[in-house]
């Protein structure tokens, strides 16, 4: 019996998180054994380069010995104590650094607690219980944002899972991703407290926001004494060091992050203006907590990894350099075999489209050939190349991905493309 099969037979639908079994794109998940640098190895011994890299964490790609090491340090010491330790005081200097607009930190043990923690402060904060979000943005699977749309633009959500209840779901407010008229009429609708946004979009492919867009949301939020949450779980430390802030400049009234800034352990964080983190417990009323929150072990890897992004803040240009190189090779391919592509990149992130046009949301992005994806993805996964499992998903570089490993996907692409 293969090892998917029996997977199956203990873990629900074999994974422990539903893009992994490879549903949208059919065929078996590969089993990972080992990683090292840009390179995965199955427990069948297939070598693959690997364009995940954990879904964003691994910026410095698997097993760095700078974060191994710290991580070694660490556990050494003890997993977990439940009680303050320095290295959370060290990693939280280290990012609110960066920031002259974030005061405050508090850290949690993924992006969904991130996300609906900065929520449950926004609503604390503002007395208000609407929320605004964005069709195909996503921002964990607390009940609140698993929410698609109803009929018409800028309706009140309806649940997108069966367990959340519509009485939830309808305090949050769907607009359309670069669109602010979608925004005016949630505001104009609702009792809105806060306005939650990827800036940099990564979760339907890639598409970054535009600039107005973003600024546009940070004056509506103004105006009407709504908290800005960007959630940059994904972009944080991966668009550029400060995320959207080296992109756009615009100050959000809380950030959250995940990803990167746990260095590939379980972390997630949100930050924020001193007047609202301040209504957080045990200084406020706004209840959160967690019993392995700032877990010393998960703070180790994410400092060894933030002091390195910040002592060697050039490697975005280079990991950028590498994505569009990616990009502009797999976008000539797909000219020469009058296939549509079209793509985006910022720092080291990258999505592509078999799309006549460049998507701005998520209905354009749904235009996209999602069958032609599921036939790139398994063709290049058989020669070794693992791109994300769904066409809805950004992919990644990594710092020891070397022009070679680029050069070597573009050839690959050329052999299969016709067969697509
Ligand atoms: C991954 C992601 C999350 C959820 O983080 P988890 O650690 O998977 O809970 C939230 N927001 C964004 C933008 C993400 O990319």
């Amino acid at each position: 019996m293969g090892i998917f099969n029996e997977a199956q037979k203990y873990i629900v639908g074999g994974v422990n998180s539903p893009v992994r079994a490879f549903k949208s794109v059919g065929g078996e998940p590969p089993f990972i054994e080992r990683g090292k640098g840009a390179y995965i190895w199955d427990i069948e011994g297939h070598k693959y380069l690997d364009y995940i890299q954990s879904w964003g964490p691994l910026i410095f790609g698997h097993c760095d010995s700078d974060i191994e090491e710290a991580i070694i340090e660490a556990v050494k010491k003890g997993v977990s104590f439940g009680a303050p330790t320095k290295v959370e005081v060290d990693l939280a200097k280290e990012v609110l650094e960066l920031f002259p607009h974030l005061d405050l930190i508090r850290f949690v043990n993924s992006g969904t607690e991130a996300t609906m923690s900065a929520i449950r402060l926004a609503r604390g904060f503002t007395g208000k219980d609407d929320i605004i979000k964005f069709e195909g943005c996503y921002h964990g699977h607390s009940d609140s944002l698993l929410v698609s749309a109803g009929s018409g633009a800028a309706t009140f959500g309806v649940p997108s899972s069966p367990g959340v209840p519509a009485d939830f779901t309808k305090h949050t407010l769907l607009a359309k991703y670069n669109d602010l008229e979608s925004v005016k009429e949630c505001f104009e609708k609702g009792d809105v407290g806060c306005v939650i946004v990827e800036p940099i979009a990564g979760n339907m492919s890639l598409v970054p926001g535009e600039k107005e867009f973003l600024e546009g949301l940070r004056d509506l939020c103004n105006h009407y004494g709504a908290v800005l949450i960007f959630d940059e779980v994904m972009s944080g430390f991966r668009a550029g060091l400060r995320g959207s802030y080296d992109v756009y400049g615009i100050k959000a009234d809380i950030v959250t992050f995940g990803k990167v800034i746990g260095g590939g352990m379980p972390v997630g964080a949100f930050a924020g203006k001193k007047e609202i983190m301040e209504k957080l417990s045990p200084v406020g009323p706004v209840y959160q907590a967690g019993t392995l929150s700032g877990n010393p072990v998960a703070m180790s890897a994410g400092l060894a990894t933030i002091k390195k992004l910040k002592a060697n803040p050039e490697i975005y240009k280079n990991l950028e350099a590498k994505a569009k190189k990616l990009m502009e090779g797999f976008e000539s391919i797909s000219k020469e075999n009058g296939i549509d592509f079209n793509y985006n990149v910022v720092g080291s992130m990258f999505g592509f489209f078999f799309n006549p046009k460049k998507p701005k949301n998520f209905d354009e992005v749904n235009e996209s050939d999602t069958n032609r994806y599921a036939a790139f993805h398994n063709k290049m996964l058989k020669e070794g190349f693992y791109f994300a499992p769904s066409a809805y998903e950004t992919g990644f570089i990594c710092t020891p991905m070397s022009d070679d490993d680029i050069q070597k996907s573009i050839d690959t692409y050329k052999n299969i493309a016709k067969e697509i």
